[in-house]
């Protein structure tokens, strides 16, 4: 595996921290350093600054909006972007169901959500989870049931993020009782605007309103929105979830969020030393970084693989466990760096709570982050999950 950079590639990654610094909004900036929490407009600002230059999906082939950059390239990108610290892309739209429709959408349904999926002017949700249908998410019991040219929809999705925003949703739904449970399922794509839907907030244990329960009371859907055949939507399923598993290792945002600690750390004190001078701590700091370097080569060794044709194999499973151990093990370090600050600021369950955050800044969110990160062993596949295909696949046990 070649570690140098090519002259190109230096130059490509010039271009980008330029662009970056000239034209990451400001007042975005300013929210993330204060750590306010991110409203629809905020997720959407830089979206639609990449959109325009024509950077919004590097992962799509080149006619559909891609930007047809190297394996290498995107490396830099997702690098670059998490050193500058720009807000992530939502990737329900440009890594999930935009992939699954290029792939095996109809001309019409390309041709429609593509661009909107690419300008931002639709906001898409995932409905896959039910309750009792998570890991094993082919037992799913949402029903469609064919009534001419509509299917009418019955069931209840739970998890389901950010679907408080939503103008689409891609939902799993079972239109065949009959069948093997993964052959009787079809995936369809539905207007969140459609009469018979209904979005309910679950508040999490950070205080914050990310997740949601949608219901499903006979919702018409028109038959072409259903994406490849009828029964034959596990597919998608199983396509879209392997995108949804690339890129969860998060390694360069890790990266970024080791530097934050280290930060913190410099400032807080322990006694009248740095945090960071005491040797338990350092100790930490230093297993995490080793553990982060070794993600990072096994993420080049895969990335390696890509620029030499072979698609992400099971090793995505090693990528999700530890990468999302590492975010995790970052908002504890963070948690416990900033002690007894980061106690006051979690925001409790109600609304109009109008206490204002003691200590500095970068405590106000230690909290309500850590709490929100329990869930990254949780989503894309648990990791006991992942585990088992690693046994399976890997291990062959
Ligand atoms: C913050 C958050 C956001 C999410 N967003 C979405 C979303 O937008 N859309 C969506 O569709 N879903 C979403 N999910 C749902 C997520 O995909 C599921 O929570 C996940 O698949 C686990 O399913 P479950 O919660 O039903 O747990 P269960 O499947 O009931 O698992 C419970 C526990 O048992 C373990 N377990 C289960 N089966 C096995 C096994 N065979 N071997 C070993 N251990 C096992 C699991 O690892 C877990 O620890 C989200 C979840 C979270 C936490």
């Amino acid at each position: 595996m070649d570690m140098e950079f090519s002259p190109e590639d230096l130059a490509f990654q010039r271009e980008v921290r330029e662009f970056i610094a000239e034209n990451y909004p400001a007042d975005l900036r300013a929210k993330q350093d204060e750590g306010e929490e991110m409203a629809k407009e905020d997720f959407l600002a830089w979206h639609k600054i990449l959109y325009k230059k024509g950077w919004v999906a590097p992962a799509w082939p080149v006619e559909y909006g891609g930007t047809g950059w190297t394996p290498t390239q995107r490396f830099i990108w997702s690098e670059e972007t998490a050193r500058a610290d720009c807000i992530r892309l939502l990737p329900f739209g440009l890594a999930m169901v935009g992939p699954v429709i290029y792939t095996f959408g109809t001309p019409e349904q390309r041709a429609f959500f593509l661009p909107r999926i690419l300008s931002g002017e639709d906001w898409w949700c995932q409905g896959y989870s039910e309750p009792g249908s998570g890991s094993d998410l082919a037992s799913l019991r949402t029903t469609a049931v064919r009534d001419g040219d509509h299917y009418v929809v019955n069931g209840q999705k739970t998890w389901t993020t950010l679907a408080q925003h939503a103008d689409w949703g891609f939902f799993l739904v079972r239109t065949d009782k009959d069948a093997k449970q993964q052959e009787g399922i079809s995936f369809l794509l539905i207007d969140m605007k459609s009469p018979g839907i209904t979005v309910r907030p679950i508040i999490t244990l950070g205080g914050e309103h990310e997740v949601n329960e949608v219901w499903l009371e006979d919702v018409r859907v028109p038959v072409e929105q259903r994406v490849y055949e009828e029964n034959k939507g596990w597919t998608c399923a199983k396509f879209l979830l392997a995108h949804e598993r690339t890129g969860i290792a998060g390694v360069a945002a890790s990266k970024r969020g080791v530097e934050k600690v280290k930060a913190i750390a410099r400032t807080e004190l322990d006694g009248d030393k740095p945090l960071l001078a005491n040797p338990f701590f350092k100790r930490k700091i230093a297993e995490l970084e080793v553990d982060l370097t070794a993600l990072e080569f096994t993420e080049l060794r895969s990335l390696a693989g890509a620029n030499a044709g072979k698609g992400p194999g099971p090793e995505s499973s090693l990528l999700k466990i530890k990468g999302s151990e590492i975010q995790q093990r970052l908002t504890e370090l963070t948690l416990e760096a900033v002690g007894h600050y980061g106690a006051p600021y979690f925001r409790g369950f109600g609304e109009g709570d109008n206490e204002h955050p003691i200590g500095p800044d970068y405590a106000h969110r230690a909290a309500p982050t850590y709490f929100n990160t329990r869930k990254t062993t949780i989503y894309g596949g648990s990791n006991e999950i992942q585990r088992n295909i690693i046994a399976k696949m890997v291990l062959g046990l």
